[in-house]
């Protein structure tokens, strides 16, 4: 399938997909298919925890009763929230209508996330910043899904 609505219209992507190294362990996920379009200038790679503020690496951080906790228990919500903003104000600035995030992340994961308790246990929801674009109506694919 294709993931533009329309032709020459930018894709918001999770910047790890798109070969930056800015997980919280420090490393990259490259994708073939965002990486192919990034070398096309057709994605628009953000990292909110980034923009938010957070290092590279950072502490691991989860979902848990609407917060974004990390392992050891500090409240790091503010920094995902301002992050997401950021991204948003990208998306739209670029006109993208669809992003591509990286899957069960806290902040890019979408349609399930872990559970809070760093067991690798998936439960249904979604991340900071794909909860925020799906609520301005920008569609959100992970990139499983492509
Ligand atoms: S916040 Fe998103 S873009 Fe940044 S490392 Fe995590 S999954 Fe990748």
């Amino acid at each position: 399938m294709s993931i533009f609505c329309e032709p020459g219209e930018f894709v918001l992507v999770s910047a790890c997909l798109a070969s930056r190294a800015c997980r919280y362990d420090g490393d990259a996920t490259p994708h073939p298919e965002i990486m192919r379009l990034a070398g096309l200038n057709r994605v628009v790679p953000v990292c909110p925890e980034v923009l938010g503020g957070l290092s590279v690496p950072r502490e691991p951080v989860e979902l848990l009763g609407g917060r974004a906790v990390t392992r050891s228990g500090a409240d790091c919500t503010e920094a995902f929230q301002v992050g997401a903003q950021l991204a948003l104000a990208l998306a739209l600035d670029k006109g993208c209508c669809r992003a591509v995030l990286k899957s069960r992340s806290p902040s890019c994961g979408s349609g399930r996330v872990y559970d809070g308790t760093f067991s690798g246990r998936l439960v249904p929801g979604d991340g900071v910043l794909a909860a925020l674009l799906k609520a301005k109506g920008i569609e959100v694919l992970s990139e499983e899904d492509i």
